[in-house]
């Protein structure tokens, strides 16, 4: 019996707020609905511009549309559900029309039925927390405060930071329910009162809302002081996003920077200090970062009164916004959400091919009623596969938009996002049933959304034979070497039957890797899960050839194979006519690699376990696909994967769609050089191109057993030409086009870890290997670094460079005089 773990993490629902960014009214009306969110602080606010205004960068610098930033900012947090601020705001989104709300009925109005409003709203919290605690204590001294600014123009600021209530008379009930839990102390804002609440602790409508919620931000970040125009709802909304993304964020109003100067300085030498638990040295510093409303000429005057200490080392002034819309570089650590954590239980469920089903208890919050509107918290789950043989799909593409696919079951859908499957709960303690499928059927399902009908052909059927024959690819490891795989294929090539005599193949599996200490079970574990079966060879009395018998088929009478005449077993001398011996069996004994079944094997096997040593990454694959795109258009791939780079604690990154060509050694003889087609040819690089072209984006690897230098002239050009093809940068998608790898007997025969393999080549190989920054797990970089070893591209950074120089070139010859 094999078994699934499943992780499942509750989490309130995140819904994305799309709203033109200097909308004074409608922003003041997301603050509220917030307040009346459970953790609605975190649900982040999405500019949405037709034009990117000029304040978006100080320096009037473009790098991207109005439509790439909405998208950035969608991206960055996949929402759950879109609320539009005005109708049409999600309009040409791509996002799934049910999931998108609007603002006005976020919350259930007073007398409408519990069904009608969305989300989880802050009442059962309030009922939960007064009942557990609150009543018993009102009369002790607590630190909940009620904030209400002086001046009417800091209604938005004071909103946007501790929270506010709706006013409308049938949403009154929810600030009466915070007076009536908490009786929380009124506070009166002004510079001076803000200055004092910075001192102090506090407790906001804003910062209860999300009680019971656990927020791990991943990484350490300084703390910021953030410089905004409070009456300016743009800063707001930034300020909103920042707090939302990172710890530690506190607005100081440029209006108030006289009466928080104080503060800020103070705030700014005690957080100058070393970084606890860092040995090196390294010290913490606050940020003072100006938002995007403060003029430039006024930001060094008003630092150098309000801001700047003087203290040696301790003074950081940051003048941009950071980009939290923009993907992160390949080289740098990106920036993510947070994670929150309302409760997690990991479960391990049976399973059985027979009966592919895994149960999903869904996690509710203790302090939910148990009826209300439908979707009020979300639940992550994280499944892994730990038995069966690779075989199983756990990673799909990631789609929080509109996915069509996974479908586990057949009426409740699933987000598939770099944090998890996300479901929506409906009801209080509901429970799933959910049918999983193998890679290939995973695959080809979801193809068929794409309206592509997918066939395994007759080489990936012998792949995924050998993958599960051996039990997944800890199992093909035992034919990770250029001399197995040569063996295995000679045997094949044996005239009458494939085997080879006992000894002689231990003999040979073993003496590659003497001394392997690690690999020294290559030969038991091809024999005990099957790539051969032990029988006999026997020599026919009447014609003298030699025929291998089955041990069941044995006897003291047998049929000889070759002359159909009947003979006695050598009886009287068993070591001169008969001896045991070894026969290839199942995809094994197929001719010509099995068919290209080792080097497609071999290819799957360095993406799932060689690459990022099989922790840090997944794939679920399927090989050998003839994929149908229409009536006579016809394509086929080796191998196809969705990759995945896992991380332990925080989101994953984004699913990747691998396409792969296959191929094995040169034919050993002039009879098998005929017959192994080995060289990529301008078929499989036009093949390749076609899928990319259909699946933008996509990478696309050309997999090879043979060394590198054997790669010829014509190969090499051919690919590098691709290569540079899939270079191109893609606006659209901000990305490269099509990032080519290329893999080589150096990848495929890799004992263990590539790190491990190239570190022992010595060279570039070992220069890449030891860059601790180098993360060839990335696919994209590790595209870049086969193209630099086997293609001799330039580096991708250095080839783009180049590129835009040659354009600013011709540029200014266009523009130039005509030479007189
Ligand atoms: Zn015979």
């Amino acid at each position: 019996m094999s078994h699934i773990t499943v992780d499942v993490r509750l989490r309130p629902i995140r819904f994305a707020f799309l709203v033109r960014p200097d909308d004074r009214k409608r922003t003041l009306e997301i603050f509220k609905v917030n307040t009346c969110l459970w953790g609605g602080k975190f649900n982040p606010i999405v500019p949405c511009f037709r034009q990117v205004p000029g304040w978006w960068d100080r320096h009037g610098h473009k790098f991207e549309t109005a439509i790439q930033i909405t998208n950035g900012y969608l991206d960055m947090f996949e929402p759950d559900f879109l609320v539009e601020a005005e109708p049409g705001l999600a309009d040409g989104l791509g996002f799934d029309p049910n999931r998108v709300l609007q603002l006005g009925h976020m919350l259930a109005r007073d007398g409408q039925a519990r069904s009608s409003g969305c989300g989880q709203s802050v009442l059962d919290l309030y009922r939960h927390r007064y009942e557990a605690e609150f009543q018993f204590v009102r009369r002790h001294k607590h630190d909940i405060i009620d904030v209400v600014p002086r001046q009417a123009a800091f209604r938005n600021f004071a909103a946007a930071v501790f929270g506010a209530f709706p006013s409308d008379e049938d949403l009154r009930y929810f600030g009466r329910a915070y007076e009536d839990a908490f009786v929380p102390e009124r506070i009166s804002l002004d510079g001076q009162v803000l200055a004092g609440l910075y001192e102090k602790r506090f407790t906001s409508a804003l910062r209860i809302g999300h009680s019971k919620v656990d927020v791990d931000y991943h990484n350490r970040d300084d703390p910021t002081l953030f410089v905004l125009d409070a009456t300016q709802p743009r800063d707001l909304v930034d300020f909103w996003n920042l707090r939302a993304v990172r710890p530690h964020i506190l607005p100081i109003p440029i209006q108030w920077a006289e009466e928080l100067s104080g503060f800020c300085k103070d705030f700014i030498a005690r957080n100058f200090r070393p970084l606890p638990g860092n040995p090196n040295g390294v010290m913490m510093h606050a940020h003072v970062m100006f938002a995007r409303s403060v003029p430039t000429a006024e930001i060094e005057p008003l630092y150098a009164r309000h801001f700047r200490t003087g203290v040696p080392g301790a003074d950081v002034r940051q003048d941009w916004y950071p980009s939290i819309w923009r993907p992160a570089p390949d080289f740098t650590v990106r920036e993510t959400r947070p994670t929150l954590t309302a409760g997690s239980r990991t479960v391990d469920s049976e399973f059985s091919q027979d009966k592919p089903y895994v149960r999903i208890d869904c996690l509710d919050p203790d302090f939910a009623e148990k009826y209300g509107n439908s979707s009020r918290w979300a639940n992550v789950v994280r499944l892994r596969d730990w038995t069966f043989k690779d075989q199983l799909a756990t990673v799909f593409p990631c789609d929080y938009r509109a996915p069509k696919f996974p479908k586990f079951e057949p009426l409740a859908a699933t987000l598939p996002t770099t944090e998890g499957l996300i479901s929506l709960v409906q009801y209080k303690e509901s429970r799933h049933s959910w049918r999983m499928a193998t890679g290939t059927a995973a695959i080809n399902e979801w193809l068929r959304t794409h309206v592509i009908t997918a066939t395994l052909s007759d080489a990936g059927r012998a792949t995924s034979q050998i993958i599960q024959a051996l039990g997944g690819f800890g199992g093909v490891r035992s034919f990770a070497h250029p001399a197995i795989v040569k063996l295995l294929n000679s045997i094949t090539r044996r005239p009458i039957s494939p085997s080879i005599q006992h000894q002689e193949f231990r003999n040979k599996l073993e003496s590659p890797l003497k001394g392997d200490h690690w690999r020294s079970r290559n030969f038991e574990t091809l024999v005990e899960r099957g790539a051969v079966e032990l029988g006999m060879k026997l020599k026919c009395s009447k014609c003298s050839s030699w025929s291998w018998y089955a041990i069941d088929r044995m006897g003291y009478r047998v049929n000889c194979a070759l002359c159909l005449q009947e003979f006695g077993f050598p009886v009287v001398e068993p070591a001169k006519g008969a001896e045991w011996a070894y026969r290839l069996v199942g995809p094994f004994a197929l001719p010509n690699y099995a068919t290209g079944g080792y080097a497609a094997a071999l290819s799957i096997r360095f993406f799932a376990d060689v690459v990022g040593h099989g922790h840090d990454n997944n794939v679920a694959w399927s090989a050998g696909q003839e994929l149908a795109f229409g009536q006579n258009d016809r394509i086929e791939a080796d191998f196809i994967l969705w990759y995945q780079r896992k991380v332990m604690f925080g989101n994953d990154y984004p699913t990747q769609l691998v396409f792969g060509e296959a191929k094995s050694f040169r034919g050993e003889n002039a009879e098998e050089r005929r017959e192994i087609d080995d060289a990529f040819d301008q078929r499989d690089v036009d093949r390749m191109k076609r899928l990319a072209t259909e699946f933008p984006g996509s990478i696309l690897v050309f997999s090879t057993m043979k060394k590198p230098e054997e790669l010829s002239d014509d190969e090499i050009a051919r690919i590098s030409k691709l290569s540079e093809w899939g270079r191109e940068y893609v606006r659209e998608r901000r990305q490269s086009r099509a990032p080519v790898i290329v893999l080589t007997a150096n990848e495929l025969f890799a004992p263990y870890s590539l790190r491990d393999a190239w570190g022992k080549l010595g060279g570039k190989h070992e220069e890449f290997a030891n860059a601790g920054m180098i993360r060839a797990e990335n696919l994209r970089v590790l595209a870049d670094l086969t193209q630099q070893l086997y293609l001799n591209l330039p580096p991708y950074s250095e080839w783009l460079r180049a590129k835009w120089e040659r354009r600013a070139v011709r540029r200014k010859a266009r523009l130039a005089p005509p030479a007189a």
